[in-house]
């Protein structure tokens, strides 16, 4: 669809305005923008969706039934005037007139630019880059991590800053869309009832990606994501529904779990084997970064037991039950697994819920978090000492606050040696504006949590061989548009000596 508007713009002069109008191509079916992501030492998945009516109700964006043709060019410059890679491509129907081009043939460590061409229009073009390959440091990286993006909450500001960052990978860790109904009162409100049924979540993908900090954040770099549980409904479990609200049957449950599936894998840049089969899908993987580092990506939804004692926060003997686990066995094992190849300087777990310990005094933990699972933290925290694991550094998102920690082989004893470190983004704009408050909240008995944070942004890691910089970066509110960002705290990483330094 092209719609051609008379659009008066206004050009500030030196006295007053100068009133200019001109004619712009307003629509098209690039509205949800492009992305990239999983950049491999010669390939990367480039995304887009044909939506020229992006929240139309049966969750097809305004298309056609028939597929449709759509070109995508890659080139080492900005112009396009020299091609390294171009096809054309299939947007199906059936598939929301979405693509995962897999673009091959490009060289290690290198920067491309990319774009897409369908129905006479061409999209606006993304830049993105390949890893380093395998017997290779490269160059140092900045990597950004983010996770929790409610568009109730706030303006995806954040978002735009991370843009601005020009970084060269951004780890997403959940949380992309939430599941909710409208709810009044917000800075912005989500459009149609709890989304249930694939046309919903289509539609729900639409709306977010309508934004253009949004757009800009996935056209700055290639992503990494993985879903938690607003992806699908709050705190799901595997095949298990923490509460039953809205009441679904167990057969209506699967369907929501494979519409969401679905849903998201049509609108994240993710590589084919991970489309989803049915009701399950692939997400937990390795991405190596040459000899500087490997990305451990975990699903800590799919394969998980229940919340101990019926979820919440609990004080819960069950939760040290030994045959319960987060990722489930399987994960564990391939995580671990991972760990021994000792490919890269750093072990970088890219995951959802808190890691570290924070039992209150009396005992009262997180049941949705690792502290809900603490068997399977230890047998991944043993499993990464006995297998002599240099520097494991995990990442995580789902709690809209930062924190910094330092991982200890005992939570509970505060001589028990430091094994590892765990960096917590705050969220994109869920729990609203926050404080600029940067200390442990009062009664936090845990002193191997070394920072805390209640603004909204994300943090920016620069990884180089010795040493990993983490500045956490927090817009000053979501509540207005085009907030400033500024560095809350800065962590230096060491190699080989695990834990947090404040610098
Ligand atoms: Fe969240
Ligand atoms: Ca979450």
């Amino acid at each position: 669809m092209v719609t051609c508007v008379k659009r008066r713009t206004f050009v500030l002069g030196g006295v007053g305005a100068v009133v200019l109008p001109r004619h712009r191509v307003v629509a098209g079916p690039f509205t949800l923008g492009v992305a990239s992501g999983e950049p491999d030492p010669d390939s990367v998945v480039l995304w887009t969706r044909l939506a020229p009516v992006p929240l139309a109700a049966d969750g097809h964006g305004g298309m056609p039934r028939a597929d449709v043709a759509v070109e995508w060019q890659v080139s080492p410059d900005a112009s396009f005037r020299q091609l390294v890679a171009s096809g054309t491509a299939t947007a199906r129907h059936d598939e929301a007139h979405t693509v995962h081009v897999v673009a091959g043939g490009l060289r290690p460590d290198f920067e491309y630019h990319y774009r897409f061409r369908a129905q006479g229009h061409l999209s606006p073009a993304g830049r993105t880059r390949t890893a380093p390959p395998p017997a290779a440091a490269g160059r140092d990286l900045t990597m950004l991590f983010a996770s929790c993006a409610n568009f109730e909450a706030g303006y995806f500001t954040a978002y735009r800053r991370m843009a601005e960052e020009r970084a060269g990978l951004i780890l997403h860790l959940g949380d992309y869309i939430y599941e909710g109904v409208a709810k009044p009162g917000h800075v912005r409100q989500h459009l149609g009832p709890e989304i249930l049924t694939l046309a919903d979540y289509r539609r729900r993908y639409g709306q977010y990606k309508v934004d253009p900090d949004l757009q800009a954040a996935h056209a700055s770099a290639p992503w990494l994501v993985v879903p938690d549980d607003h992806d699908v409904e709050d705190d799901w479990a595997g095949m298990h529904r923490l509460d039953n609200l809205p009441p679904l049957s167990a057969a209506q449950w699967v369907q929501r779990r494979t519409a969401a599936f679905r849903a998201y894998y049509e609108h994240l840049p993710l590589r084919p084997r991970s489309a989803p089969a049915g009701n399950a899908m692939q997400l937990y993987r390795r991405v190596p970064w040459g000899r500087l580092a490997t990305f451990h990506m975990l699903d800590t939804r799919q394969f998980r037991d229940p919340q101990a004692c019926g979820g919440g926060s609990k004080k819960c003997a069950d939760a040290d039950r030994p045959g319960r686990s987060l990722p489930g066995l399987a994960q564990e094992k391939w995580l671990l697994d991972g760990l021994a190849q000792h490919r890269g300087a750093w072990d970088l777990i890219g995951q959802q819920v808190f890691f570290a310990g924070q039992l209150n005094a009396a005992g009262v933990g997180n049941m949705d978090a690792w502290d809900g699972y603490r068997a399977s933290r230890d047998r991944i925290q043993r499993g990464w000492v006995q297998r002599g694991v240099r520097n494991p550094v995990v990442l995580t998102g789902d709690i809209h606050t930062g924190w910094a920690n330092d991982l200890k082989a005992d939570y509970t004893d505060p001589r028990s040696p430091v094994v590892g470190t765990e960096l917590v983004c705050t969220s994109i704009t869920s729990r609203g504006d926050g404080t600029a408050k940067t200390s442990i909240p009062a009664g936090d008995v845990n002193p191997h949590l070394r920072f805390y944070s209640d603004r909204r942004g994300y943090v920016r890691t620069t990884i180089t061989p010795a040493q990993i910089t983490a500045d956490f970066r927090g817009v000053d509110a979501v509540s207005r548009p085009d907030a400033a960002v500024r560095t809350l705290a800065s962590f230096a990483l060491r190699d080989g000596r695990p834990g947090v330094n404040r610098l």
